[in-house]
């Protein structure tokens, strides 16, 4: 089944799924100002976290984690689904929801809207989430994908929207939610109104659990801000992969308001584990034989009740 997932779904994202930079390749400012022996970002990966250049398409086959230190690279909302899913089974859902302009918002001297359309040229997307009905191993669910390349991911009121009818979808036909969060938090742009779907989407799942359907949050990386302070966090049951940034606010910023050094790895995965924020931390190999356990086991209580 891995070498399936391995060979099905992201074989297809080898070029151009991931536009240059990849944001898991953050300005490293280690290297010279200019780097003519620099590898191409489409043959070659540098690895963050222990800085080996590994063959791209050898990345994508090993699911796009690090072969020697076990980093995970972020995945596109397409390939987190190829990853997931029964092959075929995805059935995506208003998608053809689009952001409005309510604040008549200018950012980096551009008209929201512009700067919303080229994301949308950039990503293949038409907003930072992606949702719809889809199977694990045959048994049904209602899958959520956030997607940090369309706006790091951030929360306006279509991502609100979305999320919020997945829910309701789930809670309506009594089938499990799957929720793959990666945002860097509310969307500025859309000022309060963003703030506002943290309680719509809130508000939601606290109705899906009146229902006694289940919700199991996969927190990625990086899931901060206003996502982490709202859905993501209310999970039945929770997963990380491993390594994600995780939390509300930076470290630095947290620093600075509290004028204490933080242990290094606050805001991972592995810190939130320890301290009991979160159930497990899930290898990306493992994410669909585990997800596809969950859903079993509730599938059988739902059966027995
Ligand atoms: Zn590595």
């Amino acid at each position: 089944m891995a070498e399936n997932m391995q060979h099905s779904g992201m074989a297809g994202m080898a070029n151009g799924a991931h536009p240059a930079p990849t944001p898991s390749t953050p300005s490293t400012p280690s290297t010279q100002p200019m780097a003519p022996a620099r590898p191409a970002p489409d043959v070659m990966t540098k690895c963050p976290n222990c800085r080996e250049i590994i063959v791209t398409k050898e990345l994508e086959k090993n699911l796009r984690v690090c072969p020697r230190c076990g980093h995970h690279f972020r995945l596109t909302a397409d390939e987190r689904i190829a990853l997931v899913l029964d092959e075929g089974s995805f059935q995506e859902m208003s998608a053809d929801l689009m952001t409005e302009d309510p604040l008549h918002f200018v950012s980096r001297s551009k008209p929201y809207p512009t700067y919303a359309a080229e994301y949308r040229a950039e990503t293949g997307l038409n907003e930072g989430v992606v949702y719809g009905r889809g199977a694990i191993e045959g048994l049904p669910l209602v899958l959520v994908v956030m997607d940090f390349r369309f706006i790091g991911g951030s929360m306006g009121t279509v991502v609100g929207e979305k999320i919020t009818r997945a829910i309701e979808l789930a809670a309506k036909e009594r089938i499990p939610l799957v929720v793959c969060s990666a945002s860097g938090g509310a969307r500025m742009q859309e000022g309060a109104l963003s703030l506002m779907q943290m309680a719509k989407t809130s508000a939601a799942l606290a109705r899906l659990a009146e229902a006694g359907v289940p919700y199991i949050s996969v927190l990625t990386d990086p899931t901060t801000g206003g996502v982490a302070a709202s859905f993501a966090f209310l999970g039945d049951v929770m997963l990380a992969e491993p390594g994600a940034l995780i939390g509300f606010a930076g470290p630095r910023v947290i620093e600075q308001a509290i004028h204490q050094r933080l242990p290094k790895d606050t805001n991972t995965s592995e810190f939130l584990l320890a301290h009991g924020m979160i159930d497990g931390i899930t290898h990306r190999r493992e994410l669909r034989s585990t997800l596809a356990r969950l859903l079993r086991l509730y599938q059988q209580a739902a059966t027995l009740a």
